[in-house]
């Protein structure tokens, strides 16, 4: 076993290099302004994220994972006072604009935890700082030390890494996924009644590591919405780590990542039950299209819409219209009717893409040679807090 080693600038360049296996964001993947500056976005706007672990080194023994117990590399560990202070150099240097914090469990999991909120502790209390903070709770914690993290962070999560007992088995025979880590989501979702979270509870599944197929995934998550009041599922896809078990393993591509989380915003935001999204005959999400075209291809006789009487939903299901656009629709209805697509046009909505599925005043779109708009359901991936 390697020396836990003191030299700071060596521990957050790898404590947070490691960070990358935590997902807080979409977007952090396709950028990184440096090995421990994540760009996340916050409230529509890109925020940079100082992430980091507390520790790599971990006394379980996860097959993928970086900092699992066995694999031959130098473990590194930060004191309370040298990360809060560290953090908060930063952050007063304008260097980062926000914190998040997690661990491998180092030793035991309530002496790491009470460590890092400890560490959060110091920035609120001592240092006096008002910024974004997103804590891990590890699996297993004492519930006084939960609602101990509430009282700092902004968000909170819980890493499920997969979706059930059985497919936990395949990456670890040392962790419960019952007991342990949906015991620790129940309780930090029963205490977030009672002591509000601001930005809420996330979690986070690693695709690709036990195998599990998209279809089980989205319905897990979609119980995690329903049950949890989750904010958000991460799906971070699986990259083989060398020195692990799992070192030659197939890495998760960055097209299936993103359909989970297309998949994903139509559960959470477009009210599409888990059962409307459709999979290849393996339950994997068809790469080669987004899969809200895909539902309107399926259910023709949804369409078209008359686009002056569709309500919320129905409008959502038209692809090239999302969220944001069909209040812009809904608002201009309540002054006047829409009679030409240049209206349309004007709020960005791609005429070519909703032309097959749409009526303006009873009347189809003409035959159009370009597409103008903004696929807008794929940039709402981005839109949520990180
Ligand atoms: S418990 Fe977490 S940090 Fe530890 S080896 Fe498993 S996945 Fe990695």
């Amino acid at each position: 076993m390697y020396k836990i080693k003191t030299r700071n600038e060596d521990k957050i360049r790898y404590l947070g290099e490691l960070g990358v296996f935590d997902v807080s964001d979409y977007i952090y993947q396709k950028e990184s302004y440096n090995s421990f500056i994540y760009p996340s976005v916050c409230k529509g706007k890109i925020v940079k994220l100082f992430k980091v672990l507390f520790s790599n080194n971990c006394i379980f023994n996860c097959l993928y994972c970086a900092n699992r117990r066995d694999r031959d590399c130098p473990k590194y560990r930060f004191e309370v006072k040298e990360l809060a202070e560290t953090f908060y150099y930063m952050w007063k240097k304008n260097i980062v604009e926000g914190f998040f914090l997690s661990s491998g469990i180092d030793n035991d999991v309530n002496e790491t935890e009470e460590r890092m909120i400890e560490v959060v502790k110091i920035l609120r209390k001592k240092f006096g700082y008002p910024g974004y903070i997103h804590l891990k709770i590890l699996p297993g914690v004492d519930e006084h030390l939960i609602k101990k993290a509430i009282l700092y962070a902004d968000r909170l999560s819980v890493n499920m890494e997969t979706i059930s007992s059985f497919h936990l088995k395949r990456i670890s025979n040392e962790k419960n996924f019952n007991n342990t880590l949906l015991r620790t989501l129940k309780k930090l979702s029963y205490l977030s009644f009672e002591f509000p979270i601001k930005y809420g509870i996330t979690t986070q599944i690693i695709v690709g590591a036990a195998d599990e197929k998209d279809k089980e995934i989205l319905n897990f998550s979609y119980s995690l919405y329903k049950n949890f009041r989750l904010k958000r599922v991460y799906y971070s896809g699986f990259i083989p780590v060398i020195n692990t078990p799992f070192e030659n393993k197939k890495p998760c591509s960055e097209k299936r990542q993103f359909r989970l989380y297309q998949a994903d915003i139509l559960i959470r935001k477009y009210k599409f039950l888990p059962s409307e999204i459709l999979f290849d005959k393996n339950g994997i999400l068809f790469l080669n299209k987004d899969p809200k075209v895909l539902w309107a291809e399926k259910n023709e006789s949804f369409y078209p819409i008359e686009i002056n009487k569709g309500d919320f939903y129905q409008l959502i299901r038209i692809p090239g219209i999302g969220l944001k656009t069909a209040k812009k629709i809904l608002e201009i209805r309540k002054n006047t009717k829409i009679t030409s697509e240049n209206i349309l046009k004007k709020i960005g909505i791609p005429l070519k893409k909703v032309a097959p599925y749409i009526l303006i005043n009873g009347k189809k779109i003409k035959k159009l040679e370009n597409d103008i708009g903004v696929e807008e359901s794929n940039s709402t991936i981005f839109d949520d807090v990180v």
